[in-house]
Order: structure tokens, then sequence, then C-alpha cells
């Protein structure tokens, strides 16, 4: 499959672009670490208040976003994350930009059918994942780490479109971003207990890595888990950047753990500037 997130030209992210082609007024993507302005070791396009960067710092990466977004600063909207699994319709934006004072409280799963907010929330290796309702024009994020996916936050947000946008599970679209791969997130017996209940299919996200420990492919994970909440398979993209691999580009925990235990995060966004002409191009 071809890589749905895609580099954009001297700009500090990567757009999801089949989305920002089909619906247009539509902004969807995820940024990298580079071009912005904070320091070690946030250096230096970190979006997260919450890891101890100069909140200054923060706030002047966030307006630069916004700005090569063309989306008004205003318009950001941001909640304070606790890998659970509540998911939150936003009907104003603009909480939690500036300062953790006004965040949202304590959502990791996001959604809105009004144009001008614009959805964001922070990673530096869980899974970031994409909602769009053609029909309502429903947009959603939700932060999945390996709590959030075993507490199938995918499935939470599912419902919630259901219930509150009107929205049809089988015209559903999602999409899952850079995050860490299999390739690099071993985890231990404690995590797989709760991924074997977690899926019907998870021993397909699993490999053996000796010593009791195992490799887990979270995003093979949510992509069973969307399945399961009735989103169909060929609704589904999913990325092949592992923020591990990369991290030329991208902020890990993982990877950067060893040394000081803190990094930058990664800001997944999604937003209507405007609807005109948005459901006419499905
Ligand atoms: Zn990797």
């Amino acid at each position: 499959m071809r890589e749905p997130f895609v580099m954009a030209q001297d700009r500090p992210f990567l757009h999801l672009q089949d989305w920002e082609h089909r619906f247009p007024g539509l902004v969807a993507g995820f940024t990298i670490r580079t071009g912005g302005v904070s320091e070690q070791p946030y250096e230096s396009f970190n979006m997260g208040l919450h890891v101890g960067d100069d909140p200054a710092h923060v706030v002047v990466n966030r307006r630069m976003l916004a700005q090569h977004l063309q989306f008004p600063f205003e318009a950001w909207t941001c909640a304070d994350q606790v890998h659970g699994n509540r998911v939150c319709q936003v009907t104003a934006g603009g909480a939690g930009r500036e300062s953790l004072g006004d965040v949202i409280a304590a959502t990791d799963g996001l959604f809105t059918e009004k144009e001008g907010i614009l959805l964001a929330s922070f990673y530096a290796d869980c899974v970031p994942l994409f909602f769009l309702d053609p029909a309502s024009g429903a947009i959603g994020l939700a932060h999945a780490g390996w709590k959030g996916t075993v507490a199938r936050i995918a499935e939470e947000m599912v419902k919630a479109l259901e219930q509150q946008s009107k929205a049809k599970r089988e015209q559903l679209l999602a999409a899952i971003g850079p995050s860490i791969g299999g390739c690099c997130y071993e985890v231990d017996e404690r995590i797989m207990e709760q991924v074997q209940t977690s899926a019907r299919d998870w021993e397909q996200c699993v490999a053996p890595s000796g010593n009791g420990r195992y490799m887990l492919d979270l995003r093979k994970l949510n992509t069973l888990i969307l399945l399961e909440a009735g989103i169909s398979p060929d609704h589904i993209e999913s990325t092949d950047w592992c923020t591990s691999c990369r991290t030329d580009l991208f902020f890990s925990h993982r990877k950067e753990a060893g040394a000081a235990g803190t990094t930058g995060r990664m800001a997944s966004f999604i937003g209507w500037k405007t609807r005109k002409g948005a459901s006419s191009s499905s």
C-alpha cells in the first residue's frame, strides 16, 4: 500500500495526503521534530507543553504550525492525555493552546463536526488515529499507546461518532499515523497479558523476541480493533513511518529515554478550514 503520510515540501510536517486531496478545506497530518525553536533535549519543533520544555518555545512552535497550515491559532484545541479511552466531542475551539490550565481534562480522543477547529494531540511513539466521516464531516483524533490500544480507544471513537454524529461505521475512514513500529517496540509479559484480551486475532501483532519478551505491532493491533468495530478494510490506511527507527525525523520516547528520559512531542492534527465543497468530493 502507498504511504499515506507524505512529507510536506519545505515544511515541518507530513500530510495525510489522500484525505486532503479528497476533501478540500481539510488539513490533516503529523509534525516532525525539526524546524522549531525549542532547545535540547526538545530540539526543536516540540509541540508538548507537558514535558518540561519552556512553554514560550512550545507556543511559538504551535503558532508556526498554525501559520504553515493557514489555520488561526485560536482554533487550536487539545486535551490532557492520560492513556485512557475517553472520547470527547469538541464544540468550541481554543482549549489548551497556550497553557495546561485550560486543556480538556483527562481525554485521549477528540472529535468535532465543526469547521474552524484544529484538533491536536501529542506523541513520541504512541499511535495517532485519525477519523473522518464523509457524510457528516465529523473528524476525530485518538491517542493510542499500548494502554489506550488495549482499552480499545479506536472502538470508543467509532461508537462516539456513530452515537453523537450519526456516522455509519461502514462509511467511516480511519488512518494510522507515525508511531513506534513492530520493528522496535519490545514489551514484557505484563503488557502481553492485556494484549491477549484486546482483539480476537491479537497473535497477528506479536512476535516473541526471547526471554519472555515480545515485539508488538501496535499499528496492526489498532487495525484489527478498527476492523472489529466495523470499519471497512479498504477504509483503513496505515503508515510505515517508525518513530524509533527515524529519530532524525521524530522524537522517540523509547529510543531517547535512555539518556535523560526526556524528549519532545510531535502533534497529530486535523481540522476543517472550511467545509464548503467537502461533501461533493467523496
Ligand atoms: Zn522501528
